[in-house]
Protein backbone atom coordinates (compact mmCIF):
# COMPACT_ATOMS: atom_id res chain seq x y z
CA UNK A 1 0.00 0.00 0.00
CA UNK A 2 1.42 3.52 -0.69
CA UNK A 3 1.96 4.92 2.23
CA UNK A 4 2.30 7.74 1.14
CA UNK A 5 -0.53 9.78 1.32
CA UNK A 6 -4.07 9.03 1.16
CA UNK A 7 -6.76 10.84 -0.57
CA UNK A 8 -10.08 11.00 0.13
CA UNK A 9 -11.47 11.50 -2.96
CA UNK A 10 -10.66 8.52 -5.02
CA UNK A 11 -12.66 6.24 -3.20
CA UNK A 12 -15.71 7.65 -0.61
CA UNK A 13 -15.65 4.40 1.19
CA UNK A 14 -12.58 4.04 2.35
CA UNK A 15 -11.85 0.55 4.49
CA UNK A 16 -11.22 0.75 7.75
CA UNK A 17 -7.46 -0.45 7.46
CA UNK A 18 -7.00 2.88 5.55
CA UNK A 19 -8.83 4.82 8.19
CA UNK A 20 -5.94 3.07 10.39
CA UNK A 21 -3.58 4.37 8.48
CA UNK A 22 -4.07 7.60 8.04
CA UNK A 23 -4.63 7.73 11.80
CA UNK A 24 -1.02 5.97 12.18
CA UNK A 25 0.28 8.75 10.10
CA UNK A 26 -1.39 11.39 11.80
CA UNK A 27 0.18 10.22 15.24
CA UNK A 28 3.54 9.89 13.79
CA UNK A 29 3.04 13.74 12.87
CA UNK A 30 1.88 14.22 16.70
CA UNK A 31 5.35 12.23 18.16
CA UNK A 32 7.24 14.50 15.72
CA UNK A 33 5.40 17.70 17.32
CA UNK A 34 6.32 19.19 20.75
CA UNK A 35 10.47 18.23 20.28
CA UNK A 36 11.46 21.75 21.74
CA UNK A 37 9.79 20.84 25.11
CA UNK A 38 11.86 17.43 25.09
CA UNK A 39 14.62 19.06 24.22
CA UNK A 40 14.60 21.42 27.05
CA UNK A 41 13.73 18.65 29.41
CA UNK A 42 16.29 16.26 28.70
CA UNK A 43 19.52 18.76 28.45
CA UNK A 44 17.98 20.39 31.73
CA UNK A 45 17.53 17.32 33.54
CA UNK A 46 20.91 15.38 32.38
CA UNK A 47 22.45 18.47 33.04
CA UNK A 48 21.56 18.17 37.07
CA UNK A 49 22.47 14.68 36.97
CA UNK A 50 25.82 16.03 35.85
CA UNK A 51 25.99 18.55 38.26
CA UNK A 52 25.16 15.78 41.14
CA UNK A 53 28.83 14.13 39.78
CA UNK A 54 30.97 16.93 41.71
CA UNK A 55 29.04 15.50 45.18
CA UNK A 56 31.42 12.42 44.49
CA UNK A 57 34.47 14.11 42.50
CA UNK A 58 33.29 11.82 39.75
CA UNK A 59 32.38 15.44 37.73
CA UNK A 60 35.48 13.74 34.77
CA UNK A 61 32.76 10.90 33.88
CA UNK A 62 30.03 12.58 35.23
CA UNK A 63 30.61 15.27 32.22
CA UNK A 64 31.75 13.08 29.63
CA UNK A 65 28.22 10.85 30.39
CA UNK A 66 26.57 14.14 29.45
CA UNK A 67 28.78 15.23 26.03
CA UNK A 68 27.80 12.12 24.67
CA UNK A 69 24.23 12.42 26.17
CA UNK A 70 23.83 16.00 24.69
CA UNK A 71 25.23 14.34 21.18
CA UNK A 72 22.19 11.92 21.20
CA UNK A 73 19.61 14.96 21.94
CA UNK A 74 21.08 16.38 18.93
CA UNK A 75 21.03 13.74 16.78
CA UNK A 76 17.49 13.39 18.06
CA UNK A 77 16.56 17.02 17.04
CA UNK A 78 18.22 16.60 13.55
CA UNK A 79 15.94 13.37 13.17
CA UNK A 80 12.96 16.05 14.11
CA UNK A 81 14.26 18.57 11.65
CA UNK A 82 14.63 16.65 8.93
CA UNK A 83 11.03 14.51 9.51
CA UNK A 84 9.33 18.36 9.53
CA UNK A 85 11.57 19.29 6.48
CA UNK A 86 10.01 16.37 4.53
CA UNK A 87 6.88 16.64 5.70
CA UNK A 88 6.98 20.28 4.67
CA UNK A 89 7.97 18.73 1.00
CA UNK A 90 5.53 16.66 0.70
CA UNK A 91 8.12 13.59 0.57
CA UNK A 92 7.07 11.31 3.40
CA UNK A 93 7.89 8.17 0.99
CA UNK A 94 7.00 5.87 4.17
CA UNK A 95 5.66 6.60 7.74
CA UNK A 96 6.93 3.58 9.30
CA UNK A 97 10.24 3.87 8.48
CA UNK A 98 9.70 7.58 10.53
CA UNK A 99 8.30 6.20 12.89
CA UNK A 100 11.00 3.62 13.66
CA UNK A 101 13.56 6.26 13.46
CA UNK A 102 11.57 8.11 16.11
CA UNK A 103 11.82 4.80 18.22
CA UNK A 104 15.65 4.18 18.12
CA UNK A 105 16.33 7.73 18.95
CA UNK A 106 14.05 7.97 21.68
CA UNK A 107 15.75 4.20 22.81
CA UNK A 108 18.83 5.65 22.31
CA UNK A 109 18.11 8.93 24.73
CA UNK A 110 16.55 6.23 27.22
CA UNK A 111 19.81 3.94 27.02
CA UNK A 112 21.59 7.31 27.70
CA UNK A 113 19.42 7.93 31.35
CA UNK A 114 19.87 4.45 32.06
CA UNK A 115 24.01 4.55 31.38
CA UNK A 116 23.96 8.33 33.25
CA UNK A 117 22.36 6.76 36.26
CA UNK A 118 24.84 4.27 36.97
CA UNK A 119 27.91 6.19 36.14
CA UNK A 120 26.83 9.17 38.53
CA UNK A 121 24.49 7.32 40.70
CA UNK A 122 26.85 4.40 41.79
CA UNK A 123 29.08 6.77 43.73
CA UNK A 124 27.31 8.51 45.54
CA UNK A 125 25.60 8.23 48.75
CA UNK A 126 22.11 6.99 49.97
CA UNK A 127 20.56 10.04 49.74
CA UNK A 128 22.51 11.15 46.37
CA UNK A 129 21.09 8.07 45.06
CA UNK A 130 17.27 9.22 46.37
CA UNK A 131 18.14 12.04 44.46
CA UNK A 132 19.10 10.24 41.10
CA UNK A 133 15.65 8.00 41.91
CA UNK A 134 13.45 11.59 42.10
CA UNK A 135 15.14 13.01 38.43
CA UNK A 136 14.43 9.83 37.18
CA UNK A 137 11.59 9.65 37.99
CA UNK A 138 10.59 13.36 36.93
CA UNK A 139 11.75 12.54 33.71
CA UNK A 140 9.48 9.61 33.08
CA UNK A 141 6.82 11.55 34.26
CA UNK A 142 7.66 14.17 31.57
CA UNK A 143 8.10 11.82 28.72
CA UNK A 144 4.58 10.35 29.24
CA UNK A 145 2.27 13.11 27.55
CA UNK A 146 5.34 13.49 24.46
CA UNK A 147 5.52 9.53 24.13
CA UNK A 148 1.92 8.30 25.58
CA UNK A 149 0.64 8.37 21.95
CA UNK A 150 2.83 5.05 21.36
CA UNK A 151 2.66 2.77 23.91
CA UNK A 152 5.55 0.79 22.75
CA UNK A 153 8.13 3.56 22.56
CA UNK A 154 7.10 5.38 26.01
CA UNK A 155 7.48 1.52 27.71
CA UNK A 156 10.51 1.16 26.29
CA UNK A 157 11.80 3.96 26.85
CA UNK A 158 10.67 3.99 30.35
CA UNK A 159 12.40 -0.05 30.57
CA UNK A 160 15.94 1.25 29.51
CA UNK A 161 16.49 4.19 31.45
CA UNK A 162 14.17 4.07 34.68
CA UNK A 163 13.81 0.43 35.12
CA UNK A 164 17.29 -0.77 35.27
CA UNK A 165 18.15 2.03 38.39
CA UNK A 166 14.81 0.98 40.37
CA UNK A 167 16.03 -2.37 40.28
CA UNK A 168 19.25 -1.57 41.21
CA UNK A 169 17.99 0.70 43.97
CA UNK A 170 15.65 -1.90 44.98
CA UNK A 171 18.23 -4.86 45.72
CA UNK A 172 20.48 -1.82 47.68
CA UNK A 173 18.35 -0.59 49.84
CA UNK A 174 16.95 -4.46 50.87
CA UNK A 175 13.44 -3.53 52.88
CA UNK A 176 13.00 0.00 52.08
CA UNK A 177 14.06 -0.92 48.67
CA UNK A 178 10.67 -2.95 48.45
CA UNK A 179 8.83 -0.02 49.01
CA UNK A 180 10.39 1.79 46.63
CA UNK A 181 9.89 -0.88 43.84
CA UNK A 182 6.19 -0.75 44.65
CA UNK A 183 6.13 2.70 44.47
CA UNK A 184 7.31 3.10 41.27
CA UNK A 185 4.66 -0.25 40.49
CA UNK A 186 2.06 2.32 41.22
CA UNK A 187 3.23 5.09 39.40
CA UNK A 188 4.01 2.64 36.72
CA UNK A 189 0.52 1.36 36.82
CA UNK A 190 -1.00 5.04 36.70
CA UNK A 191 1.34 5.70 33.67
CA UNK A 192 0.10 3.23 31.60
CA UNK A 193 -3.47 4.01 33.05
CA UNK A 194 -3.63 7.31 31.65
CA UNK A 195 -1.89 6.63 28.16
CA UNK A 196 -4.55 4.29 27.57
CA UNK A 197 -7.57 6.28 28.59
CA UNK A 198 -5.68 9.36 26.50
CA UNK A 199 -5.22 7.21 23.51
CA UNK A 200 -8.91 5.93 23.59
CA UNK A 201 -9.85 9.35 23.39
CA UNK A 202 -7.24 10.75 20.84
CA UNK A 203 -8.54 7.35 18.69
CA UNK A 204 -12.05 8.22 19.20
CA UNK A 205 -11.42 12.12 17.97
CA UNK A 206 -9.04 11.28 15.37
CA UNK A 207 -11.80 8.90 13.46
CA UNK A 208 -14.30 11.55 13.98
CA UNK A 209 -11.83 13.88 12.04
CA UNK A 210 -11.04 11.16 9.75
CA UNK A 211 -15.50 11.05 8.50
CA UNK A 212 -14.97 14.67 8.41
CA UNK A 213 -12.40 15.22 5.93
CA UNK A 214 -14.32 12.37 4.30
CA UNK A 215 -17.54 14.33 4.02
CA UNK A 216 -15.73 17.57 3.32
CA UNK A 217 -14.02 15.52 -0.06
CA UNK A 218 -17.17 14.14 -0.63
CA UNK A 219 -19.16 17.07 -0.94
CA UNK A 220 -16.35 19.06 -2.74
CA UNK A 221 -16.33 16.58 -4.78
CA UNK A 222 -20.50 16.87 -5.50
CA UNK A 223 -19.85 20.41 -6.06
CA UNK A 224 -17.32 20.49 -8.34
CA UNK A 225 -18.93 18.21 -10.47
CA UNK A 226 -22.13 20.49 -10.24
CA UNK A 227 -19.70 23.48 -11.81
CA UNK A 228 -19.13 21.39 -14.40
CA UNK A 229 -22.39 20.40 -15.03
CA UNK A 230 -22.97 23.74 -15.36
CA UNK A 231 -20.26 25.06 -17.71
CA UNK A 232 -21.33 22.07 -19.78
CA UNK A 233 -24.74 23.56 -19.56
CA UNK A 234 -23.63 27.13 -20.38
CA UNK A 235 -21.21 26.13 -23.43
CA UNK A 236 -24.68 23.50 -25.12
CA UNK A 237 -27.06 26.06 -24.76
CA UNK A 238 -24.68 28.82 -26.48
CA UNK A 239 -23.37 25.76 -29.30
CA UNK A 240 -24.83 23.86 -32.32
CA UNK A 241 -24.72 20.15 -31.39
CA UNK A 242 -24.26 19.01 -35.03
CA UNK A 243 -22.00 21.37 -36.39
CA UNK A 244 -20.17 22.68 -33.05
CA UNK A 245 -20.54 26.05 -34.39
CA UNK A 246 -22.30 28.81 -32.29
CA UNK A 247 -25.83 28.66 -32.20
CA UNK A 248 -28.78 31.41 -32.41
CA UNK A 249 -28.69 32.28 -29.19
CA UNK A 250 -25.42 33.21 -29.33
CA UNK A 251 -25.64 35.51 -32.60
CA UNK A 252 -28.43 36.97 -30.97
CA UNK A 253 -26.18 37.88 -27.88
CA UNK A 254 -22.92 39.17 -29.61
CA UNK A 255 -24.82 40.60 -32.62
CA UNK A 256 -26.54 43.07 -29.70
CA UNK A 257 -23.02 43.63 -28.30
CA UNK A 258 -21.16 44.38 -31.19
CA UNK A 259 -23.87 46.59 -32.39
CA UNK A 260 -23.60 48.51 -28.82
CA UNK A 261 -20.05 48.71 -29.92
CA UNK A 262 -19.67 49.92 -33.42
CA UNK A 263 -22.75 52.55 -32.95
CA UNK A 264 -20.23 54.33 -30.11
CA UNK A 265 -16.98 53.98 -32.38
CA UNK A 266 -18.90 54.73 -35.95
CA UNK A 267 -17.47 51.54 -37.62
CA UNK A 268 -19.10 49.58 -39.98
CA UNK A 269 -21.12 46.28 -39.34
CA UNK A 270 -21.66 43.37 -41.89
CA UNK A 271 -23.46 40.51 -41.85
CA UNK A 272 -23.83 37.91 -44.08
CA UNK A 273 -26.52 34.69 -44.20
CA UNK A 274 -25.26 31.32 -45.92
CA UNK A 275 -28.17 29.17 -46.78
CA UNK A 276 -27.57 25.72 -48.85
CA UNK A 277 -28.95 25.24 -52.02
CA UNK A 278 -31.50 22.15 -52.95
CA UNK A 279 -30.28 20.76 -49.49
CA UNK A 280 -34.36 19.16 -49.12
CA UNK A 281 -33.26 17.35 -52.69
CA UNK A 282 -29.94 16.40 -50.74
CA UNK A 283 -31.57 14.99 -47.64
CA UNK A 284 -33.92 13.11 -50.44
CA UNK A 285 -31.15 11.57 -52.10
CA UNK A 286 -28.57 10.57 -49.97
CA UNK A 287 -30.83 10.14 -46.10
CA UNK A 288 -31.33 12.11 -43.25
CA UNK A 289 -27.91 11.00 -41.63
CA UNK A 290 -25.82 12.12 -44.81
CA UNK A 291 -27.45 15.21 -44.64
CA UNK A 292 -26.27 15.89 -41.32
CA UNK A 293 -22.72 15.17 -42.52
CA UNK A 294 -22.86 17.33 -45.12
CA UNK A 295 -24.33 20.39 -42.62
CA UNK A 296 -20.62 19.74 -40.81
CA UNK A 297 -18.98 19.50 -43.88
CA UNK A 298 -19.98 23.27 -44.87
CA UNK A 299 -20.18 24.24 -41.71
CA UNK A 300 -16.06 23.58 -41.57
CA UNK A 301 -15.43 24.90 -45.09
CA UNK A 302 -17.07 28.37 -44.00
CA UNK A 303 -15.52 28.34 -40.52
CA UNK A 304 -12.04 28.00 -42.51
CA UNK A 305 -12.69 30.95 -44.59
CA UNK A 306 -12.66 33.33 -41.56
CA UNK A 307 -9.64 34.18 -39.99
CA UNK A 308 -10.11 37.39 -37.72
CA UNK A 309 -10.77 36.70 -34.00
CA UNK A 310 -13.75 39.42 -34.31
CA UNK A 311 -15.29 37.29 -36.94
CA UNK A 312 -18.87 35.18 -35.66
CA UNK A 313 -19.86 32.10 -37.64
CA UNK A 314 -23.09 30.30 -36.32
CA UNK A 315 -26.04 28.42 -37.52
CA UNK A 316 -29.12 29.91 -37.00
CA UNK A 317 -31.70 27.27 -38.59
CA UNK A 318 -31.54 24.02 -40.72
CA UNK A 319 -29.18 24.85 -43.44
CA UNK A 320 -28.70 28.18 -42.86
CA UNK A 321 -25.67 30.33 -41.11
CA UNK A 322 -24.64 33.97 -40.37
CA UNK A 323 -21.57 35.28 -40.20
CA UNK A 324 -21.18 38.58 -38.37
CA UNK A 325 -18.17 40.68 -39.84
CA UNK A 326 -17.47 43.73 -38.04
CA UNK A 327 -15.39 46.39 -39.58
CA UNK A 328 -15.82 45.11 -42.74
CA UNK A 329 -17.26 46.86 -45.61
CA UNK A 330 -19.48 45.31 -48.59
CA UNK A 331 -16.63 44.94 -51.04
CA UNK A 332 -14.15 43.11 -48.61
CA UNK A 333 -17.91 40.93 -47.51
CA UNK A 334 -18.52 40.04 -51.29
CA UNK A 335 -15.00 39.05 -51.55
CA UNK A 336 -15.15 36.34 -48.54
CA UNK A 337 -18.31 34.97 -49.66
CA UNK A 338 -17.34 34.32 -53.37
CA UNK A 339 -13.85 32.68 -51.60
CA UNK A 340 -16.20 30.89 -49.34
CA UNK A 341 -18.30 29.69 -52.63
CA UNK A 342 -14.94 28.72 -54.08
CA UNK A 343 -13.51 26.88 -51.17
CA UNK A 344 -17.00 24.84 -51.18
CA UNK A 345 -16.54 23.85 -54.43
CA UNK A 346 -13.13 22.57 -54.32
CA UNK A 347 -13.73 20.73 -50.91
CA UNK A 348 -15.76 18.46 -53.71
CA UNK A 349 -18.74 18.29 -51.82
CA UNK A 350 -21.10 16.01 -53.89
CA UNK A 351 -24.81 17.19 -54.70
CA UNK A 352 -25.20 14.71 -57.54
CA UNK A 353 -29.60 15.92 -57.84
CA UNK A 354 -28.57 19.28 -57.51
CA UNK A 355 -29.64 21.08 -60.93
CA UNK A 356 -26.75 23.63 -60.40
CA UNK A 357 -23.53 20.82 -61.17
CA UNK A 358 -22.05 18.25 -58.94
CA UNK A 359 -21.02 19.58 -56.02
CA UNK A 360 -23.16 21.50 -52.93
CA UNK A 361 -23.25 24.87 -53.21
CA UNK A 362 -25.03 28.19 -51.27
CA UNK A 363 -26.21 31.46 -52.15
CA UNK A 364 -25.54 33.97 -50.17
CA UNK A 365 -26.91 37.21 -49.31
CA UNK A 366 -25.22 40.28 -47.78
CA UNK A 367 -25.55 43.80 -45.57
CA UNK A 368 -23.59 46.35 -44.67
CA UNK A 369 -24.80 49.43 -41.85
CA UNK A 370 -22.86 52.01 -39.83
CA UNK A 371 -24.87 51.19 -36.87
CA UNK A 372 -26.60 53.92 -35.27
CA UNK A 373 -30.11 55.96 -35.21
CA UNK A 374 -31.41 54.90 -38.46
CA UNK A 375 -31.04 51.58 -38.34
CA UNK A 376 -31.63 48.38 -35.76
CA UNK A 377 -29.70 45.05 -35.54
CA UNK A 378 -32.68 43.48 -36.76
CA UNK A 379 -33.02 45.40 -39.76
CA UNK A 380 -29.47 44.67 -41.13
CA UNK A 381 -30.54 40.97 -40.57
CA UNK A 382 -33.92 41.40 -42.54
CA UNK A 383 -31.50 43.16 -45.07
CA UNK A 384 -29.31 40.61 -45.09
CA UNK A 385 -31.99 37.80 -45.05
CA UNK A 386 -33.69 39.72 -48.06
CA UNK A 387 -30.60 39.40 -50.07
CA UNK A 388 -30.55 35.79 -49.37
CA UNK A 389 -34.01 35.44 -50.78
CA UNK A 390 -32.83 37.52 -54.17
CA UNK A 391 -29.86 35.07 -54.49
CA UNK A 392 -32.20 32.48 -54.36
CA UNK A 393 -34.80 33.79 -56.90
CA UNK A 394 -32.04 34.48 -59.37
CA UNK A 395 -30.86 31.10 -59.35
CA UNK A 396 -28.98 30.12 -56.24
CA UNK A 397 -25.12 29.88 -55.74
CA UNK A 398 -24.68 33.58 -56.12
CA UNK A 399 -24.27 36.26 -53.81
CA UNK A 400 -25.80 39.51 -53.40
CA UNK A 401 -25.31 43.05 -51.51
CA UNK A 402 -28.80 43.88 -50.18
CA UNK A 403 -29.91 47.41 -49.02
CA UNK A 404 -30.07 48.66 -45.99
CA UNK A 405 -33.60 50.48 -45.61
CA UNK A 406 -32.89 53.63 -43.25
CA UNK A 407 -35.45 55.45 -40.89
P1 LIG B 1 -33.29 26.19 -51.24
O1 LIG B 1 -32.27 25.98 -52.31
O2 LIG B 1 -34.42 27.06 -51.67
O3 LIG B 1 -32.68 26.62 -49.99
O4 LIG B 1 -33.93 24.77 -51.06
P2 LIG B 1 -33.70 23.82 -49.82
O5 LIG B 1 -34.17 22.46 -50.17
O6 LIG B 1 -32.29 23.89 -49.38
O7 LIG B 1 -34.58 24.50 -48.74
P3 LIG B 1 -35.80 23.98 -47.93
O8 LIG B 1 -36.08 25.03 -46.90
O9 LIG B 1 -36.91 23.59 -48.85
O10 LIG B 1 -35.31 22.66 -47.19
C1 LIG B 1 -34.39 22.69 -46.20
C2 LIG B 1 -34.14 21.27 -45.81
O11 LIG B 1 -33.14 21.18 -44.85
C3 LIG B 1 -35.36 20.60 -45.27
C4 LIG B 1 -34.90 19.89 -44.04
O12 LIG B 1 -35.25 18.54 -44.10
C5 LIG B 1 -33.42 20.01 -44.09
N1 LIG B 1 -32.86 20.12 -42.77
C6 LIG B 1 -33.11 21.08 -41.85
N2 LIG B 1 -32.39 20.83 -40.74
C7 LIG B 1 -31.66 19.70 -40.97
C8 LIG B 1 -30.74 18.93 -40.21
O13 LIG B 1 -30.40 19.26 -39.07
N3 LIG B 1 -30.22 17.84 -40.80
C9 LIG B 1 -30.55 17.45 -42.06
N4 LIG B 1 -29.97 16.37 -42.54
N5 LIG B 1 -31.42 18.12 -42.78
C10 LIG B 1 -31.98 19.24 -42.27
MG1 LIG C 1 -31.63 25.75 -48.53
MG1 LIG D 1 -33.21 27.39 -45.62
Amino acid sequence: MDRKKITFKKDKNLSKTEMQEWMFQEKVKILYQNQTQSWVISILASAILAYLSFESNNEVAGFSWWFIFVVITLVRTWNTQQFHQALKEDNIQDYYRWFNRFYIATVAAGIGWGVGGFVIGLSLDPLGQVLIFTVFIGVGAAATPLLGIAQRIMLSFQAVSIIPYVVYMSILLERRGLVLLCMFLIFMAGVVASIRRMNKTLTQNMALQYKNLQMVDTLSESNQQLQNANEKLKTLSLEDTLTELHNRRYFEIQLEIEWRRDSREQKILTLMIIDIDYFKLYNDTYGHAEGDECLKSVAQVLKSCLHRTTDIIARIGGEEFVVMLPNINTKGALKLAKQMQHQLDLSGLVHATSPLGDNVTVSIGVASVIPGESATALSLFKAADKALYKAKSKGRNQVVVGEMELQ
